[in-house]
């Protein structure tokens, strides 16, 4: 076995039905005596129950999260927090609600107790985003990590079927290209393993019964695994490509994500067949790109980019982008092959078993 670091998150992680009542003795734990929430203008009323939840602890609501963290948005809740003298903020939400969670504690160092409601997994990453007129800047900073995270598989009942299924192959991608990251190690290797193991059994079972905790519980602890590779272990060519597509052309997060992943795989099959041998196994099917294609299709996700209104003649722009920077991937990046791939995506072809 090779030699190899392994940094273990400080999070203090609740899982479980029922967890969200321990809110208040957490906020404490914190030294958190003036929480200011954050949410989507969409999950006000989730928002609205934290606080009532907090009662005393709570300072306020910011309800302005928006995707992909706008500078202007940072300003305005970093300004709120200021306001409101708050000495801590909880983020109830998806990656978009965190990300600004994440961007006001950059500024002033305010610890973070996350409620997560997708599977994006952003709530176990330092990775934080920023974006303005320039495009997205991303890095990464232990002072974003958040300190504290409750999942409580109740709150993602509501998150409809689309949006999980496609937040879960989103989820997905984290661990798929955390078996061939240059940092990852045989402990890594196992996070994402169950982690993919839960997404793959779990999402069919919120298809089919998307009120039932058991299945929502499953995936959401997937999604806290995947999200646990990304914080650890430095992403490829798939995360490049969607942080490419979406931040260029203004493309959804987890719907590219799903659209693309199954094509990346594809891409870097022959070069990480280890990698693709463990995706397999662990999605329980004879190939790893087929595998993920076939979980997001049956499970009636959009798999073509160009049913998320990409036009065709962009597929060149992003094709000389994601050759332009080079950063580690498994196989060498070429043009020619990125711009097939990125046809592949477009159509929405099933990858060959
Ligand atoms: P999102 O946070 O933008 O949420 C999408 C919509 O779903 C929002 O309107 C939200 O209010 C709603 N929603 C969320 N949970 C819901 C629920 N349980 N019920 C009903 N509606 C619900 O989407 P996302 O995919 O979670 O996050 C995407 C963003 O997160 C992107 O900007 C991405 O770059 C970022 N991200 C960052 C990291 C990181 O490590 N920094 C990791 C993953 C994603």
């Amino acid at each position: 076995m090779d030699p190899f670091v392994y940094l273990a998150g400080p999070a203090r992680v609740l899982f479980g039905v029922g967890m969200l009542d321990r809110l208040p003795d957490e906020a404490a734990r914190l030294g958190g005596t003036r929480a200011l929430i954050l949410s989507t203008p969409n999950q006000r009323a989730v928002a609205e129950d934290i606080a009532r939840r907090l009662g005393t602890r709570a300072a306020g609501i910011f309800d302005g999260a928006v995707m992909h963290v706008p500078v202007d948005t940072s300003r305005a809740a970093s300004e709120e927090a200021r306001r409101l003298g708050a000495d801590c903020l909880v983020p109830v939400g998806g990656g978009s609600t965190t990300g600004l969670a994440k961007a006001i504690a950059l500024d002033s160092g305010l610890p973070i107790l996350a409620i997560p409601t997708t599977y994006a997994g952003s709530e176990m990453t330092p990775i934080y985003g920023l974006t303005d007129a320039g495009g997205k800047r991303t890095g990464r900073d232990t002072k974003v990590l958040p300190k504290t995270v409750i999942y409580d598989p109740s709150l993602t009942i509501p998150l409809p079927v689309p949006l999980s299924v496609t937040s879960g192959i989103n989820a997905l991608a984290h661990a798929a290209e955390g078996f061939y990251g240059q940092d990852r190690n045989p402990i890594t290797d196992l996070l994402a393993e169950e982690g993919i193991r839960a997404l793959a059994t779990g999402l069919p079972q919120v298809k089919a019964a998307p009120q039932d905790l058991d299945a929502r519980a499953l995936c959401l602890y997937g999604a806290w695994l995947c999200g646990t590779v990304l914080g650890l272990v430095g992403m490829a060519l798939h995360h490049k490509l969607c942080h490419t597509l979406g931040g260029t052309f203004n493309l959804p997060h987890a719907e590219t994500h799903t659209c693309v992943l199954p094509h990346a795989l594809a891409y870097n099959a022959a070069s990480a067949p280890g990698a693709m041998r463990r995706i397999a196994r662990a999605l329980g099917a004879p190939n790893a790109a087929a595998g993920v294609y076939d979980l997001a299709a049956q499970n009636g996700a959009v798999v073509a980019l160009r049913d998320l209104g990409l036009a065709q003649r962009d597929l060149e722009r992003a094709a000389d982008l994601a050759a332009a920077s080079p950063y580690p991937n498994p196989r060498p990046l070429e043009r020619g092959a990125l711009r097939a791939l990125l046809d592949d995506a477009w159509h929405g072809r099933r990858p060959a078993a």
